[in-house]
């Protein structure tokens, strides 16, 4: 097969999931989704590898299945994530909780129960150092392995923007150098043990920070932590959605992650294990929005030509809220694929601008960091066409802003191995829209 999308996806397939499932719907391909799993776990290390998958970037239920079969874990960003993970059969000791919450009254109860079921526990502040001393102490003394690991922040920090950079100064993250002597002392005066040092400096930045980084977590580790055994050096690692766009080299990183691992055993015969935990690398572009060209549309002279797509802000704000790009192919309803910005041989081009239904001039697939328009090139659509919108497996079905102008949480399809189409997640109904309201 020569697909003309991406992973297993062809405009074939596009028109099968509009007519079965209708639009708009979200689209993952197995394949592309193993695939990725099975590159990380190749990716070379010095004295073992551990993979999570940062399921913050997509959450549904069987993506989770696919990636865990494939041998990965999970990090989870909150306690919910966490049980959602349970419930789709993982198990506590493959997950590792890294939150800003902090778990207190019946959440602290199932934090402990998950812990006390091999759940890793990533200390993130001084607050939930000493909120969890207490049950980790009690629990060593009855012989439960709880296992911990803690979240520094180096101080450096890159990201695809400000806003998902969370390792610089402005970033909340983690715990900040100059209180790691105070915290770690903290720690083994309450008996306190922790076995793993973990840092996550940003989403999809450059990837020459990401390495940089490397030594100075390295440096944290045999400073700070005597008896951890493992460095997780977080996710980020940037993927290409667009033709112009570089993903990160990860067997580059592993040499470097590799090499920098085994200096330190050299020097002081410590032989620490390597962690990452990526979410978007596995997910990004083994997704996709189908959606419906409804409208079209243009602001006159000096303005710009319209199209109006069945799927916006709602279905995927992170054009909105970064200005992100992501690719789009003009499939007709006749099954004919009418233009894909990675292939150039495409006639009948002209710059649109991709708006959604929301009254909302953000609403827009196609704008800039600074909320402008910008207009894409692309077939001349007509309305009945579709739109795909690919890179779009992570931080889109997960961070949807379900409820506003009303508009129904979109299906979420899987294409299997064997080019089946199945429904892993159902379209909202109104009724569950509003189920939790009442009236006066
Ligand atoms: C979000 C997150 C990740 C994954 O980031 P990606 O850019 O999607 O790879 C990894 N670790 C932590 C702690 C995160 O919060």
């Amino acid at each position: 097969m020569n697909p003309d999308l991406a992973g297993l996806l062809t405009p074939e397939t596009v028109i099968e999931v509009a007519q079965t499932f209708g639009t708009p719907a979200y689209v993952y391909d197995e394949c592309t989704l193993r695939e990725k799993c099975r590159a990380l776990l190749a990716m070379p290390n010095a004295f073992g590898l551990h993979v999570g998958f940062a399921m913050k970037a997509n959450s549904s239920r069987a993506v989770l299945q696919i990636i865990a079969s494939e041998g990965l874990g999970i990090d989870a960003s909150s306690l919910n994530e966490a049980r959602r993970a349970v419930s789709a059969g993982i198990a506590p000791k493959r997950i590792m909780l890294t939150t800003q919450d902090v778990p207190l009254g019946e959440d602290r109860a199932e934090l402990e129960r998950l812990m006390s079921q091999g759940m890793i526990y990533n200390i993130c502040s001084k607050r939930q150092l000493e909120l969890i001393a207490p049950f980790a102490k009690l629990a060593t003394a009855n012989s439960v392995d709880v296992k911990l690991s803690m979240r520094v922040s180096t101080g450096v920090g890159t990201g695809e923007s400000a806003t998902r950079n969370t390792g610089d100064k402005y970033s909340s993250f983690g715990i900040a150098l100059d209180q790691l002597p105070n915290i770690t002392q903290f720690a083994r005066e309450n008996g306190v043990t922790i076995r793993q040092v973990h840092c996550h400096i940003g989403s999809g930045g450059d990837p020459e920070l990401w390495r940089a980084n490397i030594d100075r977590i390295l440096a944290v580790a045999e400073k700070h932590f005597p008896d951890a055994t493992t460095v997780n050096l977080g996710g980020g690692f940037k993927e290409a959605r667009m033709p112009d766009e570089t993903p990160a080299d990860i067997v580059d990183l592993g040499l470097t992650a590799k090499a920098a691992f085994e200096k330190l055993a050299e020097r002081t015969g410590r032989r620490l294990s390597m962690a990452v935990e990526p979410g978007t690398y596995i997910v990004a572009n083994a997704g996709h929005i189908v959606t419906t060209v409804l409208d079209k549309k243009s602001s006159g002279p000096g303005g710009f030509d319209f199209l109006v797509l069945d799927a916006g802000m709602e279905t995927s704000t992170r054009p909105l809220l970064y200005g992100s790009r992501h690719p789009f192919y003009v499939v007709a309803p006749t099954g004919k694929l009418l233009s894909n910005e990675f292939q150039s041989n495409v006639s009948q081009l002209m710059p649109q601008v991709l708006v959604g239904r929301c009254c909302e001039s953000g609403d827009c697939q196609t704008i800039d960091d600074q909320g402008m328009p910008v207009p894409r090139t692309m077939a001349a659509a007509n309305p009945g066409d579709f739109i795909v919108i690919g890179g779009a497996g992570a931080y889109c079905s997960s961070m949807s802003l379900t409820g506003y102008n009303s508009y129904r949480q979109a299906p979420e399809v899987l294409l299997r191995l064997d080019g089946k189409l199945q429904l892993i997640r159902k379209r909202q109904t109104l009724e569950q829209l509003t189920q939790n309201e009442q009236s006066l």
